[in-house]
This record gives structure tokens, C-alpha cells and sequence, in this order.
């Protein structure tokens, strides 16, 4: 069964804290502006290195994401093992 690398589910109180340290604001750096992703709201707590790969549920391997970024993030890794075409999502803060 393949399975993807994002669905480890963190605690509540590990997530509050993430979002707390991070601003209830996207981590991701705009690539087209060099500036940070001013999305606030879907957001995800994502693991840096995901868990599947060895990563750990510290604070300093998690980070917020909004759910576009998660979802290229969930996308890139996925395509290392295999070709995946799928319609590029549109950015809210860039509509
Ligand atoms: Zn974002």
C-alpha cells in the first residue's frame, strides 16, 4: 500500500504551540517575491523532514504551512518517486 509522507498526526497542543511560535502565518518564502507567504488562515503544521523519512516530532523539524505550500511540498516529495501531472492549484494570496 503506498502511502504518503504527510499523514502523521500531531497532538493539538504541539500544533497551538507551532502556530503560536510561527504567527498563525505561512513559513513559506514566496518564490516569485522572495518575501514570506502572507497567508493566515488553512494553515497546516508540517514536518520538515517528513516523519516517514525519519523525521521527528520536534519543534525545530516543524513548521506552519499554509495548505497551498503543504500541498507543493506533498507534491515535490511524492514526485521523487514517481511522475505525477496534476492542475497546478492558484496561490489565494496571488488571485
Ligand atoms: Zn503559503
Amino acid at each position: 500500500m503506498w502511502k504518503t509522507g504527510g499523514t502523521h498526526t500531531l497532538t493539538d497542543a504541539t500544533r497551538k504551540r507551532i502556530l503560536n511560535r510561527d504567527q498563525h502565518q505561512c513559513t513559506a518564502t514566496m518564490r516569485d517575491t522572495g518575501r514570506r507567504c502572507p497567508a493566515t488562515s488553512n494553515l497546516e503544521v508540517d514536518h520538515i523532514t517528513p516523519y516517514s523519512q525519519g523525521g521527528t516530532d520536534q519543534d525545530n523539524n516543524l513548521r506552519t504551512l499554509c495548505h497551498w505550500h503543504h500541498l507543493k511540498k506533498t507534491e515535490a516529495e511524492a514526485a521523487q518517486g514517481r511522475q505525477a501531472k496534476r492542475p497546478k492549484p492558484k496561490h489565494p494570496a496571488m488571485l
